[in-house]
């Protein structure tokens, strides 16, 4: 799909006309007025799930109550859509399980990776990670470092990342940077690490659902991922975690409880792992998360006849391209003023997710949380990334833009730059009502 030159608002219809994917919408009540381009934070709310998370309420708890653990297939949910997630991020099946949150399966892959790099290169000094990274997974890491006496090492850049992985332990890395959207190769970053003599923990926060991902191609070691962002599975959904099978079963994972026991109702005094990616599980699998969550996965599940990841990737990438190219002819810069935008995503379609970051000109650089707001108020909804307030040349505020291919269209992408324009020429954040800020940003 090659979406330009884009010159209205019609040649934008045109495309949604042309897209194959359009029809996945209907699987989804968006609220009207809404153009919702933050999937990557919060995915959208799938049509199927009130009445699939009613049926666990009314139905299977309400009048099954704890039978349910077995004729509802409670107990093998965790597994469950642990296998769907597996086949958008190139697991197998019986890989990959549905657990806790993305920080916790951190803490329990990072573990047991530097439990196998403590034993395969006693000499290693170093989780290696990036600056940028999104602050839970550097505040885990840290917590790690200090437990196992290793330092952690943040580089600025990823092009660093090859030549620092000197005594390097474990290299943690998120796929798809939080802010800026640029997308790491993962094949060629394990390959550099375990040339190293390193291991790799891929965070999928952003990926899963959103660009295709082939844990087993790259030969990746272990990956955590989110439930709630392109997976639509609905605030505070449930996390998953996958560990190769070389090394499932080479070490405990810290928190051993009694989902990951071999024999959970055995009820033995002795903790002794399950086979495989179960013994990540830590608790009671909580269910009606997971009810909802399935329902999302499903949403992205049925792309599959349509082509799949491939074909949501190619359509992601041609609506953040004509956003990028809307933005930078309509917003760029203003007549008769300083203001404008500038983009802080790759323009490199092959190194940016699914997401189009964008930094205001330097001399209203503080307007980006009011610009925002702006926005929103106008039922654009992206968000605000604040900057380093000390290095904001390096480290920017950033307005950011999370692009689904499975319900946006591009006519309103149109829409969204038009209502950007307006904000801006009409100087619209400067209403103090938008510089209220709220407790989550
Ligand atoms: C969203 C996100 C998380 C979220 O972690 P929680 O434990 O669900 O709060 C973690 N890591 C990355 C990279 C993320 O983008």
């Amino acid at each position: 799909m090659n979406p330009l030159p884009i010159h209205s608002r019609a040649d934008c219809q045109a495309l949604d006309r042309a897209d194959a994917l359009a029809g996945l919408k209907s699987q989804f009540d968006l609220p009207p007025g809404v153009i919702y381009l933050d999937g990557n934070s919060l995915g959208v709310l799938p049509s199927a799930t009130p009445a699939r998370v009613a049926q666990v309420l009314t139905q299977e708890w309400g009048q099954d109550l704890i039978r349910s653990w077995n004729s509802a297939g409670w107990i093998d949910m965790p597994a469950r859509v642990g296998n769907k997630i597996a086949r958008l991020v190139g697991a197998r099946n019986g890989e990959l399980v549905v657990a806790d949150s993305t920080s916790v399966n951190l803490y329990k892959v990072l573990s047991a990776a530097l439990q196998i790099a403590k034993q395969d290169r006693p000499g290693a000094r170093w989780v290696v990670s990036e600056r940028s990274n999104f602050p839970t997974d550097l505040y885990i890491a840290q917590s790690l470092c200090r437990q196992h006496g290793l330092e952690l090492k943040l580089v600025d850049e990823p092009e660093q990342l090859p030549q620092s992985l000197q005594d390097c332990a474990v290299l943690m890395l998120t796929h798809v940077n939080y802010r800026t959207g640029r997308m790491h190769d993962m094949a060629a970053l394990t390959r550099s690490a375990h040339a190293a003599g390193a291991l790799v923990v891929w965070d999928l926060a952003h990926s899963a659902g959103a660009v295709p991902v082939d844990l087993h191609a790259a030969k990746a070691d272990f990956a955590v991922g989110c439930g709630y962002k392109y997976l639509n599975g609905g605030p505070g959904a449930p996390a998953f975690v996958w560990a190769h099978p070389r090394h499932a079963e080479r070490f405990w994972q810290p928190l051993s409880g009694w989902m990951g026991h071999d024999a959970p109702f055995a009820f033995t005094p002795d903790y002794r792992p399950a086979p495989g990616v179960r013994r990540y599980l830590c608790g009671t699998p909580a269910v009606i998360g997971m009810a909802a969550l399935e329902c999302g996965v499903d949403t992205v599940l049925a792309a599959e006849p349509l082509g799949g990841m491939a074909a949501l990737r190619a359509k992601s990438l041609a609506l953040t391209e004509t956003f990028i190219h809307l933005v930078e002819t309509r917003c760029g810069t203003l007549a008769a003023t300083d203001l404008g935008v500038r983009l802080a995503s790759p323009r490199a379609g092959a190194l940016r997710g699914s997401q189009v970051s964008l930094v205001l000109h330097a001399p209203l650089q503080h307007a980006g949380y009011a610009v925002v707001q702006a926005l929103i108020a106008r039922g654009v909804i992206g968000d605000f990334r604040a900057g380093d307030s000390e290095r904001l040349s390096e480290v920017p505020h950033i307005l950011r833009f999370g692009f689904t291919p499975l319900y946006l269209s591009f006519a309103e992408v149109w829409d969204a730059v038009e209502h950007l324009h307006q904000v801006l020429g009409q100087q619209e954040w400067q209403n103090p009502k938008f510089h209220q800020t709220a407790s989550v940003t």
